[in-house]
């Protein structure tokens, strides 16, 4: 990468790298925006910015992946608007720096990423942690408050009105754990997963169109859904405040799509406490049928699944060494996350492969999920 940033920039003067992970989630989908629990892993699939500072004023900014150099007059950034492309998420991030009073310094910046894009394995918190980094170049900012700001980012100026989930498991993951975050109190606890299983995720390589607008109406959904509840729980200001059973004594009043859009959130977050609580006693197949339900729960109640990863999770659960499946992300394509034995691996890998290629005449990417460290500088850049 220090050749490359060399013969781009001309420099590699004062060059730093920072890396921040991409992400799988176990379970708890669409809870975060509600105050919920949500349980995800850190990846070794991960955006590197190596960046480096200039002598002539202005920001520049380099995407390996879309082979696309963007400049600006620093004085100009906080000026911007978004301009509906990817440079909205490290701008985003650069009018957060700002507005939270740290200034920004002229730099050239290069993006490499591992994380497919728009796959549900949060290459867009991957690509705000590690530019904010980048644009850091070294100064503190507590980590909670570094997720907090990419946060924003996104909500700001990308316009996704986003949870706290991405941003927050690739500041806080962990080598070989899970990640339990409490998206109220915004703390969190680490998961060590039982013995004999392992993670992998399969790409549909799709991502349909529906994908945003359909994430703010479930938004939306759901803040009507809380409207509801407070007719009888008065208190609640989210559907994190509503156990499953105070939830279904109200939901025969609401609109029945709102009711199972509840139904959904509050079921789900009562499913990452029992997933937890399944994984500490090693009950692997509690693990996967909890699994299997937030799929459902995501088809049927919420809505944001999609044929091709409904094909996914059906054709794994019919799979050797399989104990659950379910989508991961915010839905409509992306990736399924599918729990199993690790010597099923590579069986599980041809069968799931053929079978979608057969079926959609696309061959599915396959990952591993190892759970790995969080957001840091690259000390080694040998
Ligand atoms: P996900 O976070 O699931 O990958 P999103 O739609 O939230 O999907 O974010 C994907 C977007 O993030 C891309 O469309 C692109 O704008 C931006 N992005 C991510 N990684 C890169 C990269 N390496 N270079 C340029 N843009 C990127
Ligand atoms: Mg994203």
């Amino acid at each position: 990468m220090i050749e490359l940033f060399r013969e781009r920039f001309g420099s590699a003067e004062g060059l730093r790298v920072f890396r921040a992970p991409g992400r799988t989630n176990l379970i708890g989908e669409h809870t975060d925006y509600n105050m919920g629990f949500v349980l995800p892993v850190a990846l070794d699939l991960a955006t590197f910015v190596a960046a480096a500072p200039n002598a002539d004023g202005k920001l520049r900014i380099y995407s390996e992946q879309r082979n696309e150099l963007l400049e600006w007059d620093l004085a100009a950034v906080a000026g911007l608007k978004p301009a509906h492309q990817w440079t909205d998420y490290p701008i985003g991030v650069a009018h957060e720096l700002v507005a939270a009073g740290i200034p920004l310094q002229p730099a050239n910046l290069m993006i490499r990423s591992t994380v497919p894009e728009g796959s549900g394995l949060s290459s867009s918190a991957a690509l705000e942690v590690s530019s904010a980094l980048a644009f850091l170049a070294g100064r503190p900012l507590d980590p909670l408050e570094l997720a907090r700001l990419c946060q924003r980012a996104e909500r700001n100026y990308v316009g996704m009105p986003c949870g706290i989930m991405d941003q927050y498991i690739s500041v806080f993951g962990r080598q070989h754990s899970a990640v339990e975050i409490d998206c109220r109190s915004l703390g969190h606890r680490y998961v060590t997963l039982p013995a004999g299983i392992t993670f992998v995720a399969v790409n549909t390589m799709v991502k349909h169109e529906l994908a945003g607008s359909a994430y703010k109406d479930r938004v939306q959904e759901c803040a009507a859904a809380v409207a509801g509840v407070r007719q009888k729980f008065p208190d609640a200001q989210s559907l994190r405040d509503v156990t499953p059973a105070q939830f279904a004594t109200v939901a025969p009043a609401l609109p029945e799509l709102i009711a199972r859009r509840g139904r959904h959130v509050v079921t789900e977050i009562a499913r990452v406490g029992q997933f937890v609580e399944a994984s500490s006693r090693g009950d692997l197949s509690a693990m996967g049928a909890l699994m299997v339900q937030s799929h459902r729960s995501l088809q049927h109640d919420y809505e944001v699944s999609c044929a091709e990863l409904d094909f996914l999770v059906d054709t794994a659960l019919k799979l050797e060494g399989v104990f659950g499946s379910r989508m991961t992300g915010g839905g409509f394509g992306g990736c399924t996350v599918t729990m199993l034995r690790p010597d099923a691996v590579p069986a599980f890998k041809d069968a799931i492969a053929a079978a979608y290629h057969k079926q959609f005449a696309v061959i599915p990417a396959i990952y591993p999920c190892n759970p790995s460290e969080g957001a840091a500088e690259v000390k080694d850049l040998s």
